[in-house]
């Protein structure tokens, strides 16, 4: 076995590799980028070379570099993990030259099958079913190409360089934007066009194969749940495929592993039709993301058998040794918003805490910094049960008892989709997500637990800003005493808003949540329909509150971010939900002097940056309040003229307050 390995790699992978290599005594040597100077991924290895730069390019990706720190450091083996070298014949044969184990298959395997095209040759040769594909020679149209077509990327990988062609005068244009996007992404402009099968599902069959001529496959992962062409959500076994269907994914696999001799870990890919035919797409020569799906419902170490095969061992088992026990599924958080077709999203992770009962695989903690230069997956969330259901509902409850904060990510969409009844009912074609858009908007919690989400966010703010209050500087002010008698906050969540009063009393606090109650015509009131909800604090730190909404208690986290505005991270395990308590500004209006900004929250004046008399424009900041050990910058909507300010340097202010006092100038 090697003594030490250099993980090519950055994120989760690397830690999922490390895992196993310090278990059977191995060294680890990593690599990172400037921005991954302090990434989980080399806190956990032993050692790491700097690469220096940012994008792929210029780190990860720089084969000669790569190869120079394992021999610097005095490795023996070079994981390439996934995506990056993984695939890069070139690499493999560098490694090799290098008088180093690459581990993975031999560099004329990964040639051979990782070109799209190639492998459909190699396929049809083994007798796999395959879809008769159109080779594009550059500058010509191929004729007869029935449709709806696909046109791929030969060299494409990640979803990427694909293009739906559903009239054929389209077919040109599309050929070659794909080509010019394959181009820059894989440096190899080279497409081909494939039938689009619709309906169809995507299951693969993870194969692994020895230099002493064995191979076994270890069962199938169905991945149908993709945004653009990418698996978000993947499970083992299939839930919607035949025996029939599955013994021959597994026959064709084993067959086209034979036909070249495969060795180490690999993945065949296939589409299944509605109608259970089966046909080939691609090979994946390296270890999958979704790998441990499988190791869940094997009991075997992947990395380990990598490692074995890599070292020039014999696979230890025979296949009618793979045992295969209950359902797994996973799945991939990702710092993007489903809302928004899935933008990637950067910054700060504030919190990140994962429930204990599902397995956690990943590559970032509280503070790491998501960037723009890789990959949006944060981390993958793997639980397994005796059956589907089981597995989808502890899965389920893992990833609502996560807390997550910074990034958008996507598990609100994720729980989502472990509660829709189509996938529970596993109907899911990987147009899936297209057919189910509604989870894309899914906001977490809602109903009364986003209710009490609410009322535990205005408490906490509550008891954050009374703690800072002392008696001797707290002066209400006149503005304050011609409010109604409680304080009033209005909270969006997810572009919905949220208007709650409150008052304080001992021992239950109320709160009236509901919109305020409007003047009729004639000035009376109308009736309160408000939602009445007795509120007793139980406990409360600065991240933590305990609170009893009408006789039932709950424990919630909190986390609170924001500038200008700010922002309630809640979580409990019943739910979780964001609120934001924007600055409220009062919008004026023509025959109304003496408006403006109002406080959004208690605090502390420490600048005033206008004067009396000032001609202010939208943006401007005016005031800035330090509220929660954050500061607040107050800014104008909308052209206008400051005519007073009522608070100076050092004053206590309250919610609600007029903080500057503005007339709106005439258009
Ligand atoms: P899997 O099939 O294991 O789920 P994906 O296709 O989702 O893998 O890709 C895994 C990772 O590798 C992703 O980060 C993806 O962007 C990256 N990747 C895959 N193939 C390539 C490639 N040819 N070039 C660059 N990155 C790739
Ligand atoms: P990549 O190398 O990017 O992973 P794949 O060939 O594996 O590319 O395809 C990725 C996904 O794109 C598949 O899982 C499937 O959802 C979709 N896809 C690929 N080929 C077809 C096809 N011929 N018809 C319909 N969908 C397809
Ligand atoms: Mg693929």
């Amino acid at each position: 076995m090697f003594s030490r390995l250099l993980i090519a790699n950055r994120g989760e992978i690397v830690c999922r590799i490390v895992r196993t290599a310090h278990r059977l005594g191995i060294d680890t040597v990593g690599i990172y980028s400037e921005p991954d100077a302090k990434s989980l991924h080399v806190d956990r290895v032993d050692l790491a070379v700097a690469l220096g730069g940012a994008t792929p390019a210029e780190s990860y990706l720089r084969a000669d570099a790569v190869v120079q720190a394992a021999l610097d450091t005095g490795c023996d083996a070079v994981h390439p993990g996934y995506g990056f070298l993984a695939e890069n014949h070139s690499f493999a044969e560098l490694v090799v030259d290098a008088g180093l184990v690459f581990v993975g298959p031999p560099a004329d395997q990964i040639r051979l099958l990782g070109d799209k095209v190639e492998s459909k040759r190699i396929a049809a040769r083994a007798g796999v079913p395959t879809t008769h594909i159109h080779e594009v020679v550059p500058g010509m149209v191929p004729p007869g190409v029935t449709m709806p077509a696909l046109v791929k990327a030969s060299a494409g990988g990640g979803g990427r360089g694909m293009r739906i062609v559903r009239e054929a005068g389209e077919l040109k244009a599309a050929v070659e934007a794909a080509s010019r996007e394959a181009e820059t992404a894989f440096g190899d402009a080279r497409v081909f066009i494939e039938p689009y099968i619709a309906g169809g599902r995507h299951v693969e069959v993870q194969i692994f194969g020895d230099s002493f001529g064995n191979g076994v496959h270890l069962g199938e992962r169905e991945c149908s749940i993709q945004r653009r062409n990418q698996k978000i959500i993947e499970e083992a076994p299939s839930a919607s495929i035949s025996n029939g269907t599955r013994l021959s994914l597994f026959e064709a696999a084993i067959a086209l592993g034979r036909e070249v001799g495969y060795e180490n870990a690999g993945t065949v890919e296939f589409l299944v039709t509605p109608d259970g035919s089966i046909s080939f797409l691609e090979v994946n020569t390296r270890i999958q993301v979704e790998h441990a799906v499988t190791e869940a419902i094997t009991g075997l170490d992947l990395v380990e058998l990598q490692l074995l095969i890599a070292a020039g061992e014999a696979l230890p088992f025979r296949q009618e040794d793979v045992r295969f026990s209950g359902h797994a599924i996973e799945a991939r958080i990702v710092a993007e918003d489903p809302a928004r077709g899935w933008m990637p999203s950067t910054g700060v992770i504030s919190t990140f805490e994962v429930a204990d009962h599902v397995r956690l695989d990943t590559g970032v903690r509280a503070g790491s910094v998501v960037v723009p230069d890789y990959d949006s997956m944060l981390a993958k969330i793997i639980a397994h049960g005796p059956d589907r259901t089981s597995a989808a509902r502890s899965l389920k409850r893992g990833l609502r008892t996560s807390r997550i904060a910074g990034p958008d990510t996507n598990v609100a969409t994720l729980i989502a989709i472990l509660d829709e009844p189509e996938f529970l009912a596993a109907n899911t074609p990987t147009t899936y997500l297209d057919q189910h858009p509604e989870v894309a908007d899914a906001v977490g919690a809602t109903g009364d637990i986003e209710q009490m989400l609410l009322l535990a966010a205005v408490f906490v703010l509550e008891g954050r800003t009374r703690s800072e209050k002392t008696p001797t500087n707290f002066a209400p002010s006149g503005w304050r005493n011609l409010r109604t008698q409680g304080q009033r906050q209005t909270w969006t969540s997810k572009g919905k808003s949220h208007h709650v009063e409150y008052v304080i009393e001992s021992p239950r606090s109320l709160a009236l949540v509901g919109p305020w109650p409007e003047p009729n015509e004639d000035g009376s009131m109308a009736g309160d329909d408000r939602r009445r909800r007795y509120v007793r604090i139980l406990e409360r730190t600065d991240d933590r509150i305990a609170l009893e909404v009408d006789g039932v208690r709950t424990n919630v986290s909190v986390a609170l971010t924001g500038g200008n505005s700010i922002t309630a991270h809640m979580h409990s395990p019943s739910g979780f939900a964001s609120f934001t308590l924007a600055p409220r500004f009062d919008v004026p209006e023509d025959d109304q002097l003496g408006t403006g900004p109002i406080c959004p929250l208690p605090g502390t004046v420490i600048g005033v940056l206008v004067q009396p008399g000032q001609q202010v424009d939208d943006g401007d900041v005016l005031i800035v309040v330090e509220a929660m050990k954050m500061e607040h910058a107050i800014t104008a909507v909308g052209p206008a003229t400051v005519v007073a300010l009522p608070f100076a340097v050092g004053d206590r202010v309250d919610a609600g307050d007029l903080l500057v006092e503005l007339e709106a100038d005439s258009a």
